[in-house]
């Protein structure tokens, strides 16, 4: 069997196991150049258990499989970046193991396992920037972003109100038609969640425990630091008064070289 039959069988068997899954691009003299799939933890077929997922994307050199292949990680969900470093590393060791064989499912097969470990946020709520601990109650979006159940209650209830008093302070015929919709406040995907449940859930851990705020006088220093420097930048001109630039009046040049003065 010739190398390059050995690949196209390869992919054969990958289009047969993950059929739509799996994207195949060809160069312009028809041979395999990348091989694409998004790759979520094994958890029975039970979608809203898959709380991690990677996609992976295998570039063949004209080479392959002599040649090691080149392979990237893309638009991880859910993990950190010590978990994708560690899958990384782990893919180049399974590379060079299996030079000059077909290697993409044993890919496919260490990234799902490494998943399936890790099948847990490693992230942190893009709200709180705390971590997800034990016993905390989180939400998956459907773009896979996570936020404790508490935190994504409250940026829901915040964006809505803001969304409420923008419109409110519009001229009738400038209210909008369209009712508030949530979006995640990563990606601003659109989002439907049941505030009221997502509310009963209780605070973070981290967040509770979380030392209370209190001003220092460090901080004191460097808000009179910054107050200076406002004052500083302001005499320069260098600080826009948005109510100031409101308030002046538009000049309108008429054809006849009269200014005419509208305020
Ligand atoms: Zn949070
Ligand atoms: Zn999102």
């Amino acid at each position: 069997m010739s190398l390059n039959e050995s690949v196209q069988e390869e992919l054969e068997v990958l289009e047969a196991i993950l059929m739509d899954d799996i994207t195949i691009s060809y160069d312009e003299k028809n041979r395999p150049e990348i091989v694409k799939t998004t790759i979520f933890p094994s958890t029975a077929d039970e979608v809203d258990k898959q709380y991690v997922c990677v996609t992976l994307e295998v570039n063949l050199p004209e080479t392959y499989p002599d040649c090691e292949p080149s392979v990237q990680l893309k638009n991880p969900r859910g993990l950190d970046e010590s978990t994708i470093n560690n899958i990384q590393k782990a893919i180049k060791d399974k590379c060079m193991e299996f030079l000059g064989q077909p290697v993409i499912y044993e890919l496919i097969e260490l990234i799902r396992e490494s998943l399936t470990e890790s099948n847990l946020p490693t992230c942190q709520c893009a709200v709180c920037l705390y971590g997800f601990s034990e016993g905390d109650i989180f939400t998956k979006t459907t773009c896979f972003h996570y936020f404790h159940s508490y935190c994504l209650a409250n940026h829901l209830v915040i964006t809505k109100r803001l969304f409420q008093e923008e419109q409110d302070k519009l001229p009738a015929w400038q209210k909008s038609v369209k009712e508030f919709q949530a979006s995640c406040p990563v990606c601003r995907e659109s989002i439907s969640c049941d505030v009221e449940e997502l509310k009963s859930a209780l605070p973070p851990k981290d967040l509770e425990s979380a030392q209370h705020f209190q001003v220092t006088s460090d901080l004191k220093k460097l808000q009179e630091d910054m107050r200076q420097l406002f004052i500083y930048q302001k005499n320069k001109g260098g600080i826009i008064d948005i109510e100031a630039e409101e308030n002046k009046l538009l000049l309108i040049t008429a054809g006849d070289g009269d200014s005419v003065e509208v305020s």
